[in-house]
């Protein structure tokens, strides 16, 4: 078969691609679970979310403070931190709700770090979205050995990204910035 219409030049001097991110899972414990890890995160991540089609998305600022979604979905807070997992190298992304962070205000103090520090997530009772405690205590490691932290931020976009809510948003504010 004969390849098609022209090929053009070959490509040479092409830098190998930079690596591919990798997923980071949110982390949230189900009914009757723990999960706990070590902190690599400085501090907490917190945002605006709406639970939209089934699942968590975020609410954009739009003019007065709200999106669309805030006319008829209720605004959640959520807090993310990067978690070492269990003593294991695998990095995920811890949810703390805001429940869980009034009962552990440390996690939101913005004065002291929260790299380091053990962190264990529980949910009891046998619903799946029942009340998540939180507790942060100090962790055998040495601050300096541990990993290097994901972006929180980058790493829900990724999750976020492909949803149609975030999509039409995110067209919606290039159209909004392309008229300024
Ligand atoms: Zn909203």
């Amino acid at each position: 078969m004969n390849p098609p219409g022209n090929l053009g030049e070959v490509v040479w001097g092409v830098s190998p691609p930079l690596d591919r991110q990798p997923y980071v899972p949110i982390l949230s414990p189900g009914p009757g679970r723990t999960i706990t890890g070590v902190i690599l995160s400085d501090a907490l991540v917190g945002v605006f979310t709406h639970w939209y089609d089934g699942r968590t998305v975020p609410c954009y600022h739009g003019p007065g403070g709200v999106c669309a979604l805030c006319q008829w979905a209720p605004r959640r807070w959520k807090g993310y931190v990067a978690l070492l997992w269990n003593g294991t190298p695998r990095q995920g992304m811890a949810e703390i709700t805001l429940d869980a962070v009034r009962g552990c205000p440390r996690l939101a103090d913005k004065d002291v770090s929260l790299r380091g520090l053990r962190l264990v997530l529980q949910r009891k009772g046998r619903v799946p979205n029942g009340p998540v405690t939180a507790t942060v205590s100090p962790s055998p490691f040495q601050i300096e050995s541990l990993p290097v932290p994901f972006t929180v931020q980058d790493a829900l976009l990724r999750i976020w990204s492909g949803n149609e809510w975030v999509a039409s948003a995110a067209r919606s504010a290039a159209r909004e910035g392309g008229q300024a």
